[in-house]
């Protein structure tokens, strides 16, 4: 069922002592304001646990930023999807453009992470996006078509809703460069064609696409104020109650 999301990521940001303490911050705030989307963090893997006993499910869901591309066994460092689950979190952010870039995972490993984050109940929110070179190429709509059909287009449609799409211009992402309301739009709405083109139309009506890069309370409400922007993946803004809240509020 489509939705209205704000997503956090932390990122490798704080300590488990830091994380319970946003965690309490933004359930005992959002529980007052009542949100009109639905609000997820996505903590590292050792503040799971924690925070998903601190926080009200209803109200805010938690994820995991990444998840392994093994079912178990000797991967040391690894953190299964099963794993994941057994933390009580619901979802899985997977192909971050950081895990592309520094962990090497290409459309075919993210496939795999899919497969299996699905297999065991969580629901990816899964990241596409073009860096600065393949949009000053004009490359940017090509690189997206085939991140999707490379790594999520063998699913069925019935698996193909469980999915959140995020798109995050590489060239956006921590850098204070947002993309502008009409680029999220114009691409948004290339994304669900794509999806319609693939699953029919019903199916990319019902599909979630965020919009990651650089958002903020002061840019929040004119991005998601696209008819096919659902939300936001949000970076830094979310590593405060404060400016995570604000973006909540667009909506
Ligand atoms: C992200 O990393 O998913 C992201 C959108 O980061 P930021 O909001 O900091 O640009």
């Amino acid at each position: 069922m489509r939705q209205n999301i704000v997503a956090g990521n932390w990122k490798m940001n704080k300590t488990l002592q830091e994380g319970v303490e946003l965690a309490k911050e933004l359930q005992k705030a959002l529980h007052a304001e009542k949100p009109n989307c639905r609000v997820i963090i996505g903590t590292p893997f050792i503040h799971l646990s924690e925070v998903c006993k601190i926080v009200d499910p209803e109200l805010i869901g938690v994820s995991a930023q990444n998840c392994a591309d093994h079912e178990s066994g000797a991967y040391t460092g690894e953190v299964s999807a099963e794993m994941v689950k057994s933390t009580g979190a619901e979802y899985v952010i997977l192909g971050h453009s950081e895990r592309r870039a520094y962990y090497h995972e290409d459309n075919a490993m993210l496939k795999t992470k899919t497969d299996l984050a699905l297999k065991n109940g969580l629901t990816p929110i899964f990241c596409i996006g073009e860096v600065l070179e393949e949009r000053e190429a004009n490359k940017h709509f090509e690189i997206v078509k085939s991140q999707l059909e490379e790594s999520l287009f063998h699913l069925s449609a019935n698996d193909f809703k469980k999915m959140i799409i995020a798109y995050e211009p590489v060239w956006a992402i921590g850098t204070g460069k947002t993309a502008t309301p009409e680029q999220a739009q114009e691409m948004h709405a290339f994304i669900r064609k794509t999806l319609a083109g693939k699953y029919g139309q019903e199916v990319a009506d019902e599909i979630s696409v965020l919009y990651g890069g650089s958002c903020k309370p002061s840019n929040a409400k004119e991005l998601f104020a696209n008819p096919d922007v659902d939300g936001g993946l949000i970076g830094g803004a979310s590593l405060k109650a404060d400016d995570f809240r604000g973006i909540i509020a667009a909506f």
